[in-house]
């Protein structure tokens, strides 16, 4: 899925009473979400913060795994770190994916709440396969999710990973995995077809 790229956000996510925040960038979500961005293929894999400061520590992480004794140690865990951006903005985002792909980035906002005009998994991955010049980000957001300003920049409001009962409070690593995995089954499953 070479035309879809992750951007994880941390300026302008609400908290639990509604307001805008910025949140702290979770150590774990930097080598996570890179390990989840390599197995499925996917381009890019932005984390987006507004201080440098965190900025800095995620750059140490990253070069831990790729240059550091992380590199010798876990070449896999290397390997996942070159997918890895480390952004200041939202706008970076457009320039990386102008800069590298000459086109437009189309966004794809994600939620665990309902509501919405939503975009099921398999239709999303019809139309990433459709669009292979197209590039489409997904984004994450973290605290209590995305704000409704990155709804408005959204093309696309991904469905909501369900599970039984009103509890669904999974973490933005755990969740990324899932819509990876379930948009990239739907990907194969429509690659299969279209050769059959
Ligand atoms: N209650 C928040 C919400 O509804 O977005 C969950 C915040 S969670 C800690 C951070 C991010 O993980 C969300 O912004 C979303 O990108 C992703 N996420 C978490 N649970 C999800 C779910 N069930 N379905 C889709 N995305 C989810």
């Amino acid at each position: 899925m070479h035309n879809l790229s992750i951007a994880l956000l941390h300026e302008n996510m609400l908290d639990k009473n509604g307001t805008f925040v910025t949140t702290s960038i979770t150590l774990l979500d930097i080598h996570d979400i890179a390990r989840s961005v390599t197995t499925f293929g996917v381009s890019n894999y932005f984390v987006v913060h507004p201080s440098e400061e965190m900025r800095r520590i995620a750059k140490t992480i990253k070069s831990h795994w790729e240059f550091g004794f992380g590199a010798t140690y876990n070449p896999n865990r290397k390997e996942a770190l070159e997918h890895l951006y480390i952004l200041s903005n939202f706008d970076d985002i457009i320039v990386h994916i102008e800069g590298k792909y000459n086109t437009q980035p189309v966004f794809v906002a994600t939620s665990a709440k309902s509501g919405g005009e939503r975009e099921p998994f398999n239709r999303f991955a019809n139309t990433l396969r459709s669009n292979p010049d197209k590039h489409y980000v997904l984004l994450l957001g973290t605290g209590w999710g995305l704000s409704e300003m990155f709804l408005q920049k959204a093309q696309y409001f991904l469905e909501p990973i369900n599970g039984f009962g009103d509890y669904n409070h999974l973490s933005v690593r755990s969740a990324c995995a899932i819509m990876l995995d379930r948009i990239t089954q739907a990907y194969i499953s429509l690659s299969c077809k279209s050769h059959s």
